[in-house]
């Protein structure tokens, strides 16, 4: 599947991600943040980091740090933005927050007031919603009808001097034809000029709203290519008006497809993680989050599922974008972080895999070589980091305790018997740790000693050592855990029999 147009990257390539910061970076805006980044770095271009943050009252300061931590997790650095730590602005296209670039929109502003693309307008909010019934009521499209339109500048300049308020209204009345977008994903989409009314670019208190800035700044930051949301493919018909209005030419743009949840809705917080930050918190790995998200609407061009962020990088340029809606598959996300999981050497799967027991309060021992061992034995059977904590709570005396589960087992006639001679061959064994071979030997002499087999001999062992008949194997576990460890936990359970 190639782009249905031609991609152009003779200039030079200069993408940006424009959140509009509420909160942490839901998966979709993730999706988006990395098409960006890895259309950057394929043509060798520039990523930016611009903070839509017009809307004051939802976009606070503590949201814009929830979303550059996560887009940092991820590993998607921007060259000009935001500086991650200090968050001022770096770059020279600066400043990167739409707050602080008021006067610039202001003056792009009164550049279409003067050209007469744009008016002022003092239509109450009464007046408009009058209108708007009233175009209900008639079926007509619901569309401004402002008479401030034909005013001559001067007056209504000297309305606003008497101390008016008015907002600025972009004219699209002669406008009367389809626009075309030639879309990266999607192909040539048309807009008849009809679908949208005299629209606002500066609310009356001199903010202006996202069509306008998107534009100037998409301009001026000098974007090549604009990868975002389907979501915004309606607005794209007032942004080529205003490209068309200052004169500019507009970037290419991609308008990528909905993410859905297995319902096909958009994925909503109701039906599980939705936020980067979640998945991070529930132990996936940011390399495999990445790869999942790209995979989304994407396919490689050899089709391969498992890559790393140079495969997707080389892959990467702008074509295969599918138009259709992905849907999220939460089983799919599991089995791939599995595998980015268990490629990792066992040293960075560790650094990984400690804070999460930290976290949960399981105590591990202060032991590299320990350390090392565990984590190889476990990583087969984690697909998340936070699968780590209940495999090694097992080998945590501290966390040691006897099941519910185990009382028929206790209340077996050999277990008693069984665990006494587990306990006594654990005491002559000389080793700090049992290897395998060991404990299988030494399970033996139990079988023998005490003259039981199958599960009257298992499963009070594995009382002994787990706390309950059912779990991990124990000969991968036996080996983690040190003998003293195996002989108090022995202890303990022999007490509750005799208790
Ligand atoms: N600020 C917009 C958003 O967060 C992005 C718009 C765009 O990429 O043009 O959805």
């Amino acid at each position: 599947m190639s782009s249905p147009v031609p991609i152009k990257t003779s200039g030079k390539v200069r993408v940006r991600f424009a959140p509009s910061p509420t909160g942490y970076l839901h998966v979709g805006g993730g999706r988006t943040a990395l098409y960006n980044y890895l259309f950057a770095k394929h043509f060798g271009g520039e990523f930016i980091l611009r903070i839509e943050d017009t809307d004051q009252a939802r976009n606070t300061i503590e949201s814009l740090k929830m979303v550059i931590e996560d887009l940092q997790w991820l590993g998607l650095h921007w060259d000009e933005g935001p500086d991650p730590v200090t968050l001022e602005d770096k770059g020279p296209h600066g400043p990167y927050k739409q707050s602080k670039r008021l006067d610039i929109y202001k003056k792009y502003a009164d550049q279409l007031i003067q050209s007469g693309k744009a008016y002022y307008c003092f239509l109450t909010d009464a007046e408009l919603e009058a209108q708007r019934e009233s175009a209900m009521k008639g079926g007509r499209p619901p569309h401004v009808q402002s008479p401030y339109e034909e005013w001559p500048l001067e007056k209504s300049l000297a309305r606003l001097q008497a101390g008016d308020k008015a907002v600025v209204r972009f004219r699209t009345k002669p406008l009367k034809k389809d626009y075309l977008l030639q879309d990266l994903v999607r192909g040539e989409v048309r807009f008849p000029s009809d679908m949208v009314g005299d629209f606002v670019i500066l609310r009356s208190d001199g903010m202006p709203v996202y069509n306008f800035c998107c534009v100037v700044d998409d301009y001026l930051m000098k974007i090549s290519h604009v990868f975002r949301a389907e979501e915004h493919l309606p607005n794209s018909l007032r942004q080529l008006m205003i490209y068309e209005g200052l004169n500019w030419e507009l970037p290419q743009f991609g308008h990528v497809s909905l993410v859905l949840d297995e319902d096909r809705q958009k994925l909503s917080k109701r039906k599980g993680a939705t936020s980067c930050h979640q998945f991070h918190e529930e132990g996936y790995l940011p390399e495999a989050l990445k790869n999942f998200i790209a995979l989304l609407g994407w396919s490689h061009p050899e089709g391969k599922e498992i890559l790393s962020m140079e495969e997707m990088i080389a892959g990467f340029n702008g074509e295969r974008l599918n138009p259709a809606g992905a849907v999220f598959d939460g089983t799919k996300l599991k089995w791939m972080n599995a595998q980015h999981l268990r490629a990792l050497p066992n040293e960075d799967l560790w650094k990984l895999t400690e804070p999460f027991l930290k976290k949960a309060g399981v105590h591990v021992l202060d032991d590299k070589s320990w350390q090392m061992k565990s984590i190889e034995t476990f990583k087969t059977s984690m697909e998340t980091l936070q699968d780590a904590v209940a495999l090694y709570q097992s080998l945590d005396d501290k966390q040691f305790s006897v099941d519910g589960t185990s009382a028929e087992v206790l209340g077996w006639e050999p277990t008693a018997k069984v665990l006494q001679t587990w306990k006594d061959l654990l005491s002559n064994d000389p080793s700090e740790f049992l290897s395998e071979g060991d404990f299988l030997k030494i399970q033996d002499q139990v079988k023998e000693k005490a003259a039981v087999k199958g599960k009257n001999l298992f499963q009070p062992i594995r009382v002994a050592v787990i706390g309950k008949p059912h779990g991990t194997e124990l000969k991968i576990l036996v080996p983690l855990i040190s003998k003293k460890s195996l002989i108090h936990r022995a202890d303990q359970v022999l007490n509750s029999i005799k208790g």
